[in-house]
């Protein structure tokens, strides 16, 4: 063992140790793990008689860091006992230089890695953002999109999704004359792909002093980017899909001169079916579209502009067509005539069919709200004018009843009042059913169905959820699918109001907790709709007439109704060329079956 004879002030100091560990037995206990064992092969070979130097971390009590030192040792030896007795340590406090070491090593791996790996791209641009000069690598690596850069804009060779970013950077660097800016852009590959490279953007001034260009360095980090896990997400969802390189000349139906590689992949074509046979690009374009895309390329052209956005459909190698997205660059020659044009093409039907059937739910959201209230609103006017309905009646009744049980007692006076009532009354009923007439026919049964495409999954979807959000906790409502259906032709108005009044009758119908499903299927040309609830269920007696207007079984009367929802319902089924039919049993909960005709879309 080793005890400590002496130490100075300064090495209190660097370790942090209590002068009070003098005399006591030197420990390793604040060494640090990784440099135990080189520390105690070095004491060994001191205590041989060897002078050893070892660089290592001792943790500072006092600063609660470790701190790196050299300690150089220079062993006693006592040739009487023939063995090291004592040995003298100088110790310095190396922790600056290995930080500074570390931090060198750090960006020298990072820059040999860059600079092994390749040679950096150096170009610049003018205060417009078109090449002043492009290095070879770079002109090798982007000269595809066309031989001679310069005088071009520099988005012309990055994707437009990053358009802004590049933008932004510029504005950034210009605000700080000299200061470097970083960014990473994605640049199309001649093959389809993709590049990642990292620049630095740094205005320069000239020698005037003002600043008139902007140097730009880059390298191609896509090995690093791909290699990066973590980022495979993230590019996914910047990129959003492949694009396709389309090169076309300026001649009649304007004949393809490059394409990409995976636009087999992609569009289902062999790329030589452009190049050999001759494949047109305007022939590739939907005939309704092909109009529009030709005059916007002219107008684009005469404006003098170099790039431009569209989307159109594009016919796939199987026939189909796809919806895309093309940012297409005009590539002119010295005197400015237009010589090709160059379009990055992504197919974007999901995107365009996400966004379309967020519309579609938008505005089946809008036509349900307005056909509940219309609902609710009917029926309201229709119990409240009923409600009415039955005072004259009563009246009329009394009258008649006193006019045939004692007409030979009362003289003709009184007849005539009679009679005079029950016309007086007579009159008011038949305004009151006019009024009512007027409330809910035009909204009703004088309507007919105007069939349009509606996708009815989403129809179904947004009314359940709808129902539930109204019906809370009380009730769990189900809708399941089997998938054979979506956008089909049918009346969304009348659909709707079938399915308000079913889904809602289930839920006054049956207790709380209970499971209500809403289920959609085809069979052959009919489209079946059913609505099935575990509730209280309907005698036979009462099966028969539930459909009748005004019919509400009995014993139901403290469940708020007015006995009109299926009858409703049974006129918009038949308005549709449907039919519906129930099973049910008291306490055995029922299944209204819906079926209308179908015809896709
Ligand atoms: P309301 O619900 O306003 O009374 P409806 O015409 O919708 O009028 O229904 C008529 C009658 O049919 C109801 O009063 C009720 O007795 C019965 N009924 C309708 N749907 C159900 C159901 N899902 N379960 C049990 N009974 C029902």
């Amino acid at each position: 063992s080793l005890f400590i004879e002496w130490v100075t002030g300064a090495f209190n100091e660097i370790t942090g140790y209590d002068p009070s560990y003098v005399g006591s037995m030197a420990t390793l206990k604040d060494t640090h793990p990784d440099d135990l064992d080189r520390v105690r092969a070095d004491v060994q070979r001191t205590l041989q008689n060897q002078p050893t130097v070892t660089e290592y971390r001792v943790f500072n009590n006092r600063t609660r860091n470790y701190v790196w030192l050299s300690i150089s040792r220079r062993p006693v030896w006592d040739e009487q006992e023939q063995r090291v007795v004592r040995f003298y340590s100088v110790a310095k406090d190396i922790t600056e230089r290995k930080r500074a070491e570390d931090a060198l090593r750090q960006s020298e791996a990072r820059l040999r890695s860059l600079v092994e790996t390749q040679t950096a791209f150096v170009v610049r641009t003018d205060m417009d953002g078109n090449y002043t000069y492009c290095n070879r690598p770079f002109l090798q690596r982007y000269g595809w999109v066309k031989a001679d850069l310069i005088g071009t804009s520099y988005l012309a060779t990055i994707l437009p999704a990053d358009h802004e970013k590049t933008r932004q950077t510029a504005r950034a660097c210009l605000s700080s004359v000299g200061e470097p800016v970083q960014v990473m852009l994605r640049k199309p590959r001649q093959d389809g792909g993709i590049d990642f490279t990292l620049w630095e953007f740094v205005a320069l001034r000239d020698a005037e002093g003002s600043v008139s260009e902007i140097q730009c360095i880059g390298f191609d980090i896509s090995e690093q980017v791909r290699a990066e896990e973590a980022l495979q997400e993230e590019r996914q969802l910047f990129i959003g899909g492949t694009t396709v390189v389309f090169k076309w000349r300026v001649a009649s139906g304007w004949p393809v001169s490059y394409v990409s590689p995976n636009v087999c992949e992609q569009f289902g074509y062999d790329p030589r079916q452009f190049l050999e046979d001759g494949l047109l690009f305007q022939s590739l374009i939907h005939p309704d579209d092909v109009e529009r895309v030709t005059a916007e390329i002219r107008d684009h052209v005469r404006q003098g502009r170099s790039q431009f956005e569209q989307e159109y459909r594009l016919r796939h190698g199987s026939g189909d067509y796809r919806w895309v997205y093309d940012f297409t660059t005009i590539v002119r020659d010295a005197e400015g005539t237009v010589k090709h044009f160059q379009g990055y093409v992504q197919d974007i039907t999901e995107r365009r069919q996400a966004r379309d059937l967020l519309m579609e739910q938008n505005r089946l959201t809008l036509s349900l709200q307005r056909e509940k209230e219309l609902n609710a609103t009917t029926q309201r006017v229709i119990a409240t004018l009923a409600h009415d309905l039955r005072t004259p009646l009563a009246v009329i009744g009394s009258a008649k009843e006193i006019l045939s049980r004692y007409f030979d007692q009362i003289d003709p006076e009184q007849r005539r009042e009679r009679l005079e009532t029950i016309g007086k009354q007579l009159q008011y009923v038949t305004e009151l059913l006019n009024d009512l007439a007027q409330v809910t026919g035009a909204s009703l049964n004088q309507r007919a169905p105007q069939l349009a495409p509606v996708n009815l999954v989403t129809l179904c979807q947004i009314t359940v959820k709808d129902m539930q959000a109204s019906v809370a906790a009380k009730h769990r409502l189900n809708f399941t699918t089997d998938g054979t259906l979506h956008t089909i032709i049918i009346d969304d108005v009348l659909v709707s109001r079938i399915l308000i009044n079913l889904l809602s009758n289930a839920v006054k119908y049956s207790d709380e907790g209970s499971e209500i499903r809403l289920e959609l299927a085809s069979r052959e040309d009919r489209i079946v709709l059913r609505v099935i609830d575990q509730g209280i269920g309907i005698a036979p007696e009462d099966r028969a007439r539930i459909f009748e207007p005004f019919y509400r079984v009995q014993g139901v009367g403290d469940i708020a109704g007015t006995g009109l929802g299926l009858s409703i319902v049974q006129d918009c089924v038949s308005l549709h060329g449907g039919t519906i039919t129930v099973e049910s049993a008291p306490g055995q909960g029922s299944i209204f079956t819906v079926e209308l005709p179908l015809s896709r879309a």
